[in-house]
């Protein structure tokens, strides 16, 4: 049972962070019926469709550079622009955000994984959680992962970690290598480096697997993996690993049960990137396992 200050400060962070997940993904999740409608006959090439309202198939544009729709305000009302009915949300998103914001709060009270090493890197956190919240619930219902919510992610993604290494109050993992724990200045371009390694060879990783077995992999799985492996990198190489193999260990458990249940068989396609972010973000939430394991 929590008894000192730190504890109850834990229990706190993650009953608030849990609770504000809960509006955060309700806003999020009206994002995921615009993407569902696609259901593709296995010859169509014609690409995915842009996002459109479930009501009357209107695209629904998208702001510049970032992963969210024009006007913001569509998240809260949810009406569409053009026949103003209501999309719905997505009541999964929205409870896997609260669960993944509670999480965090957790181990950020706690001073595990990447959440505890300051403000800016635990809001770095919740956006990837919230982006993989929306990302799992749609890859799950329609083996997709837009592009307009992964590439622009990144736009989000790279400013928030550089913002996260910066303002560490101290560093592990790559930036040891350049003087250990110490001020954020001295170790920040080393754990920079790290995040960027992290991204290119996870996306190297992703692009072989993809380029070797396509059917084995989606390419929307290829263009998420350098966003993950510059969260699992910004924590340090091994976590790249260490995400990675979750990931693949996650899908097997999953695969395998669904199998026995009777519920899957061989030829069943998982959507693998609710894997991935499972996999990444258990990383950068909890720590890195490797190293208590070697
Ligand atoms: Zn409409």
């Amino acid at each position: 049972m929590p008894t000192s200050p730190d504890a109850v400060l834990t229990v706190v962070l993650a009953a608030a962070l849990g609770l504000a997940g809960i509006p955060v993904g309700r806003a999020t999740g009206r994002m995921v019926p615009l993407f569902v409608r696609h259901d593709p006959a296995p010859d169509d090439d014609s690409g995915p469709p842009p996002p459109t309202c479930p009501h009357c198939g209107t695209e629904i544009p998208f702001l510049r550079w970032l992963p969210l729709p024009r006007p913001v305000g569509f998240l809260w009302h949810g009406r569409c622009p053009a026949c103003a009915a209501t999309v719905p949300t997505s009541a999964a998103t929205a409870w896997t955000t609260a669960a993944v914001f509670a999480a965090a709060g957790y181990t950020a009270g706690a001073g595990l994984g990447m959440a505890g090493s300051g403000w800016v890197a635990l809001v770095a956190l919740l956006f990837l959680g919230a982006l993989g919240a929306v990302l799992s619930v749609i890859d799950v219902r329609v083996h997709r992962l837009p592009d307009v919510l992964v590439l622009r992610s990144y736009v989000v993604a790279a400013p928030l970690v550089l913002g996260g290494i910066l303002t560490a109050p101290h560093l592990g993992g790559p930036g040891d290598l350049v003087g250990g724990v110490g001020p954020a200045a001295a170790a920040a371009p080393g754990v920079a480096a790290g995040a960027l390694i992290g991204m290119a060879a996870l996306a190297a990783f992703y692009f072989l697997l993809w380029f070797i077995y396509p059917a084995g992999m989606g390419w929307g799985d290829v263009k998420l993996s350098g966003l993950l492996g510059l969260y699992l990198g910004w924590q340090s190489l091994s976590s790249v690993v260490s995400g990675t193999f979750l990931a693949f260990l996650l899908s097997s458990a999953v695969g395998l049960s669904l199998m026995a249940l009777g519920r899957a068989t061989r030829k069943t396609q998982l959507a693998f990137g609710p894997f991935m972010i499972v996999g990444a973000l258990a990383v950068v939430l909890v720590g890195d396992p490797l190293p208590l394991l070697i």
